[in-house]
């Protein structure tokens, strides 16, 4: 089959490989409906992350289960799943917990930019709907498997209210999921912070009530602006670099929480201005799997579309040309045909 190999920085190729098989018995193999890059996949493709061998990417993935190993009890081939891009028992003490992405046995999601995929710990992982949905669903579906997930989490995390005023800095996929999210939970005001024009029209689209494209000190300003300069109730970070972790604290109010899900690249904080900030932090790998039920059900029920997040749609032959959209800002998220 054909599937996605990064080789190194700005260096990403669709090649043959072999068909995955399962290895363990708590394994499935599942066939995907469809497939996608992640911002996250542009961490290595940008060279930030060193490549020391071949990576297999895609670690969002939905579709049918065409086998299970002898112990997996919970799915079964020709069901539609979704699962997490952290792969988790749901047993262990973590898990039951409601933090899945700190699994005892936790694992992360690789090779799902392919048209099948080997899903370990599948009992813990997998959610199989009902029936197969249909076929407009399965880019929402999809992103319930991390981009989803990870803004719905921050959101969470952030204890975001109804009546709730947030801040959402950062305005890739995850950030506007995050917008999504908070207005699921009945946030009264949604601030986001973007200077692109398209990304605007989906954050209010998807509930924005406010748009900033100021940044840094000027972004904060704004932020106090709008709230009689009281800041924020809650505030998602979704970008992980410091001048946006800086912006999260700084629009946050006392008492406020951060939820904070892009990956830290360089971020470095003050002890004593987090303490003077009186601000909490809850971060980290999303925990999906808490969140995936109640998610493919509003996918389901089309309360929400996430899957609008998709502006660029290619065949698996196509992905370098998805790596580089993506990488320049010209789309927000890529969907791979597969
Ligand atoms: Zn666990």
């Amino acid at each position: 089959m054909l599937a996605t190999i990064l080789y190194g920085a700005g260096d990403v190729r669709c090649e043959e490989v072999a068909e995955p098989k399962i290895l363990h018995p708590t394994d499935a193999i599942i066939r995907l409906s469809a497939s996608c890059i992640c911002g996250s996949d542009l961490w290595p493709y940008r060279g930030l992350n060193d490549v020391t061998s071949p990576l297999h990417m895609g670690h969002e993935y939905c579709g049918i289960v065409e086998e299970v190993g002898s112990a997996v009890a919970t799915v079964r081939p020709g069901q539609f799943v979704v699962g997490s891009f952290c792969l988790s028992d749901n047993t262990c003490p973590h898990c039951r917990f409601g933090f899945q992405s700190s699994c005892e046995k936790r694992e992360f999601m690789t090779g799902a930019q392919a048209p099948l995929a080997r899903v370990p710990l599948a009992d813990g992982t997998l959610v199989a709907t009902e029936e197969i949905p249909s076929d407009d669903l399965i880019p929402s579906l999809l992103a319930a498997s991390d981009v989803l997930g990870t803004g719905w989490y921050a959101a969470d995390a952030a204890r975001v209210r109804p009546g709730s005023t947030v801040a959402v800095v950062g305005d890739g996929a995850v950030g506007l999921m995050g917008v999504l999210a908070a207005k699921q939970m009945g946030a009264a005001r949604i601030i986001a912070m973007s200077r692109h024009k398209t990304r605007q029209n989906l954050a209010l689209e998807f509930g924005a009530t406010d748009i900033v494209s100021e940044r840094g000190d000027r972004g904060v300003a704004r932020i106090k602006d709008l709230t009689q300069g009281i800041g924020a109730d809650a505030v998602l970070e979704c970008v992980g670099t410091k001048e946006s972790m800086t912006q999260a604290i700084q629009s946050a109010r006392p008492g406020a929480m951060i939820g904070y899900v892009g990956v830290p690249h360089g971020v470095e904080l003050d002890g004593q201005s987090l303490f003077f900030s009186q601000t909490g932090m809850l971060g980290g790998p999303a925990p999906v799997r808490r969140f995936l039920p109640h998610l493919m059900e509003l996918v389901l029920e089309r309360k929400i579309n996430p899957g609008k997040v998709f502006d660029l749609e290619l065949p698996l032959a196509d992905v370098a040309e998805g790596y580089k959209a993506m990488d320049e800002r010209r789309a927000i998220k890529t969907l791979l045909r597969v």
